[in-house]
């Protein structure tokens, strides 16, 4: 049997057949209406729909208005990981253009970063469901550890505070906290002494 590929792979049959051409939207359209037809007798019913969504993944360049491009060079060097314009657009907004951590926004005077809530190193996803906002300081807080390790480290670090400073509440606050991290196992290699 042979092996059905998709009306996408087709799509990128022809750009790769064609690479570093600016392609005009109809040339790409008829040729894969009439190949898809030709291969499989079906009707390729959307075809600007596969376009479109391949540009947004960033195999695709959009030239201008209905002319997109395939460059190797730039499909090679890109990390397939990282968030397109377009992903960053949508987290800005479902994140209301503030900080997950502290809220402030760029009118608070902080730079704002789209942050892999998974690591991309942990094998988070460049998906928007993996994605959120955060500003310059907290991004570079988390960097690369996980959201867990981070608020625990902060509460470790909170706890020896208020421990040398003498604060008992926030020592109760601190240790509080900390005990949910010990009851569901989170985080186990950050040593909290008690
Ligand atoms: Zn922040």
């Amino acid at each position: 049997m042979v092996k059905r590929i998709s009306q996408k792979d087709l799509i990128v049959e022809y750009f790769i057949n064609h690479p570093n051409k600016e392609v005009p939207h109809p040339e790409v359209v008829d040729w894969a209406v009439s190949e898809w037809h030709k291969r499989t007798g079906e009707v390729f019913r959307d075809p600007d729909r596969a376009i479109r969504s391949l540009a947004q993944q960033g195999f695709l360049i959009k030239v201008k208005k209905g002319v997109y491009m395939y460059d190797p060079e730039h499909v090679e060097h890109r990390d397939l990981e990282d968030f397109t314009p377009a992903q960053k657009r949508e987290i800005l907004e479902r994140g209301g253009y503030r900080c997950a951590v502290c809220g402030k926004g760029i009118e608070d005077g902080v730079e704002l970063h789209i942050d892999h809530i998974r690591p991309k190193d942990l094998g988070g996803k460049a998906t928007i469901e993996n994605g959120q906002v955060l500003c310059a300081k907290h991004n570079f807080i988390k960097k690369n550890t996980g959201q867990t390790t981070t608020g625990k480290k902060l509460f470790v670090n909170l706890y020896e505070q208020a421990k040398a400073a003498g604060d008992d509440e926030l020592m109760n606050f601190c240790a509080s906290i900390l005990e949910v991290f010990e009851k569901f196992n989170m985080n186990g290699h950050i040593v909290w002494k008690k």
